[in-house]
């Protein structure tokens, strides 16, 4: 890149030509002209003043392709006859990588892909940028030149700030061609099918989430100034932040908590600011610096795999937008509580969960993400704040507008956008049923879960996060039968040391009230990672250094955990879970590390809980084989199934096609988990199932069959299981079922459904 000029010092040489082609392309897009001949002058713009042969826009077609829109220097007959698969060539790894993309010899890159019709043989070096808006990739900008060469840093930049300017343009409609299938038709509903967050159903409008403030202004002469309404906007971020941590309702510990301190820390990073003020240096506006600081830490981070990132990286993008709003004088993301529909359904490509706490809870229904996961920090809250929510809905905000009818349907995943007459309906019966149903389960909630016959099931709950624990008082459920403390250290930015571990499981004790509750402890490693515990990547995380395995290898942090549970159950009984266990000497391990925190605290005199009750999970293999061993060194055992079923049948959980291949209904798991409920009973020791089989009424009354009387579900499964065992004779059910599983070959569920209809079972 050529320096044209210009004689401000506190300007690298490249300001001069960046500031040139912005106003070019402000006067372009000012003239009255088609969208074609706009893209067609903006191409010969950039080629002529990066003294490039070759400037070629390329934009992103509905399959995720991309189609040549505009060329100055390749063969013209090309545009719109050019296509490039998602991923295909250098370009398309460009929009796929969301990076920029500098080669000195692109005909001898392997990911070059030629293509004889736009004559580009000729052309060795290559630099294509993203067109990226709002973290979309919407295209690629590319330029060629015919000799080798590395573009330089600020050819890259200046390519970069032109790629900003037309997403804007391009996100305007200008351009003819875009977003012109028919399937964005407004006239005609539409059904998008996500992943369900959560649960419920929802019907209301439509009320779209615009956390983003376009950014128009994107050079300054004045830096000074711009540095200043910028470390304004970030102490008024800050304080925003921390307005929110100390709001009544969430200042307790909790997940909401760990889930804004992590905002916290992102606002107070230097780095982030150096960025910024960096970008405002080289003649940027506040606002495009904070744009730019953005895609810039976006494409470093999406080139990390770990989901963890992934989640940072919502964070950066809300507090990027918040601080843009800031900038726009517009802290909150949407308009006025009382402009609010009262059956509000939020839509929003991604959103943070401070952004959902901004809204007034009692006018949310629903919430429809377009690139969430499960996993997610506003998947948390949602579930928190009991609304119906939808994540992973691909392409849902290009075919909904402002104020459309909409169904958010949490227990299928799907998302019916302007439906019929009939679906509304259907809708409204089923969410009537569903209501009526857990009027039902409500009733059910103070009457003991006992057989027919007079047999007492225990009926625990799942839970992992502290916003769970009140599900325990509200589903009438008899304790905690696996508390996965895990997932505090999943949602928490950095590791959660021994003050605040304790102060959680105390708030967790506490709030359980006098019910029981069984720690389990930490389960991570393999595919649950924790970023901040340095872990090689693995080939078969299901199967590697994980859960007690890295705990007895790091003792250091079983040691704090359990340290901190035995403070947190100060006089009362502490129940601890080992997961993964393989071996029984492992179970000696860790009871060595339990009794020297035990007499570590006798000797300080410190308040301790008054007895510890060591349980090991069942969910390997090999354990069948030890029970005779197992049992007598333990308080108690419980079966994950969920773990124990993918090792039994080889099948990984994760994986859709063969997850469910093998019915856990079958003779052979049948068989396993009755000669665990036989050991249990031959060394009497109390024994409970907490995958997810416990939940489903059919498979937690083959559970009852088998001898179990104690099971640990998600909440929502306690209503149906309870109803289940209420109509249950489960002595008849014991005499009829070892026999059917005896003579079985393969699943014996169909079997059990007769027998459920013929005996009045309600499964
Ligand atoms: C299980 O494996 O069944 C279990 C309850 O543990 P998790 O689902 O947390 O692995
Ligand atoms: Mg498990």
């Amino acid at each position: 890149m050529q320096n044209r000029g210009g004689d401000n010092p506190r300007l690298s040489p490249s300001e001069p030509a960046l500031r040139i082609i912005l106003r070019r392309l402000r006067e372009i897009m000012a003239e009255p002209s088609d969208g074609q001949s706009r893209l067609d002058k903006i191409v010969r713009q950039i080629a002529g003043l990066m003294v490039a042969e070759v400037c070629s826009i390329y934009l992103k077609r509905q399959d995720g392709s991309l189609e040549l829109f505009a060329t100055e220097g390749l063969n013209p007959a090309a545009v719109h006859n050019t296509f490039m698969r998602r991923g295909e060539g250098l370009v398309g790894r460009c929009a796929e990588l969301a990076v920029p993309i500098n080669e000195p010899d692109a005909q001898n890159h392997p990911a070059f892909s030629y293509r004889p019709e736009t004559s580009e043989e000729i052309y060795h070096s290559f630099l294509a940028v993203p067109i990226l808006r709002g973290g979309d990739v919407l295209g690629v900008l590319t330029v060629q030149n015919k000799m080798p060469k590395e573009y330089s840093d600020e050819d890259v930049e200046v390519l970069q700030t032109t790629a900003m300017v037309l997403a804007e343009h391009l996100v305007s409609g200008a351009v003819a061609g875009a977003n012109a299938a028919p399937e964005f038709n407004r006239a005609v509903g539409h059904v998008v099918r996500g992943q369900p967050l959560s649960e419920g159903i929802a019907l209301g409008h439509v009320v779209l989430h615009q956390s983003r403030v376009v950014v128009t202004e994107l050079d300054s002469k004045d830096p000074e100034a711009e540095t200043l309404r910028l470390e304004a906007a970030v102490e008024e971020l800050k304080a925003s932040i921390d307005e929110i941590l100390e709001q009544g309702d969430l200042s307790a510990a909790g997940e909401h908590r760990d889930v804004l301190e992590a905002y916290r820390m992102f606002a107070h990073d230097r780095g982030w600011l150096r960025r910024m003020k960096e970008a405002i240096k080289r003649g940027m506006t506040a606002e495009a610096a904070v744009e730019r600081a953005q895609n810039d830490t976006r494409a470093r981070m999406l080139r990390q795999t770990d989901s963890y990132w992934h989640e940072r990286l919502r964070d950066l993008d809300e507090l990027s937008d918040r601080l843009l709003r800031i900038l726009a004088g517009r802290p909150r993301a949407h308009a006025a509580t009382d402009k609010l529909p009262h059956d509000t359904v939020l839509i929003a490509r991604t959103m943070g969960a401070a952004d959902l706490l901004d809204y007034d809870r009692s006018r949310l229904r629903g919430l429809v993400l377009e690139d969430s996961g499960g996993q997610s920090h506003v998947a948390i809250v949602a579930k928190a704040l009991g609304i119906a929510a939808v994540g992973n809905a691909r392409g849902v905000m290009e075919r909904v507008d402002q104020g459309n009818p909409i169904i958010v349907d949490a227990e299928t995943g799907e998302v019916h956008i302007r439906p019929s007459g009939e679906v509304i309906t259907a809708y409204g019966d089923k969410a009537r049923f569903r209501a009526r149903r857990h009027r039902r389960y409500r009733e059910l909630r103070d009457r003991p879960a006992m057989t027919k016959d007079g047999q007492r099931i225990e009926i625990h709950i799942n839970a992992g996060l502290l916003m769970d624990v009140p599900h325990l008082a509200e589903s009438g459920a008899d304790g905690i039968g696996l508390y996965r403390t895990e997932l505090q250290f999943m949602v928490s930015a950095t590791l959660p040391r021994l003050e605040q571990q304790t102060q959680m499981y105390r708030a967790v004790v506490a709030e359980a009230g006098h019910k029981p509750v069984v720690f389990r402890t930490l389960d991570v490693g393999g595919d649950k990672a924790l970023p901040y515990l340095r872990q090689q990547e693995e080939e078969n995380p299901a199967l590697g250094w994980r859960a007690i395995r890295l705990g007895l290898d790091r003792p250091g942090l079983l040691r704090t955990q359990v340290r901190a549970l035995l403070r947190a159950t100060a006089g009362l009984e502490l129940r601890l879970l080992l997961p993964m266990v393989t071996a029984v000497g492992e179970v000696d391990m860790a009871r060595a590390v339990i009794n020297r925190e035990l007499e570590l605290l006798q000797r300080r005199t410190a308040p301790g809980p008054t007895r510890v009750l060591l349980g090991v999970m069942i969910e390997v293999p090999s354990l069948l084989y030890e029970l005779d061993a197992l049992l007598p060194r333990v308080d108690f055992v419980s079966v994950g199934s969920n773990d124990l079923l993918q090792y039994f049948f080889a099948a990984d959980r994760n994986n859709p096609r063969v997850a469910g291949r093998y019915d856990v209904l079958s003779a052979a798991p049948l068989r396993a988990l009755a000669g665990i409920a036989e050991a249990a009973k031959r060394h009497d020791r109390p024994l409970s199932l907490c995958g997810e089989m416990a939940g489903r009424p059919i498979e937690a009354m083959a559970l009852i069959g088998l001898g179990y009387r104690s099971i640990s579900m998600a909440p929502a499964s306690v209503g149906p299981v309870k109803s289940m065992i209420l109509s249950l004779d489960a002595a008849e059910l014991q005499r009829w079922l070892p026999e059917a599983i005896r003579t079985a070959e393969g699943s014996i569920r169909a079997q059990l459904k007769r027998y459920a209809e013929d005996h009045g079972v309600e499964i």
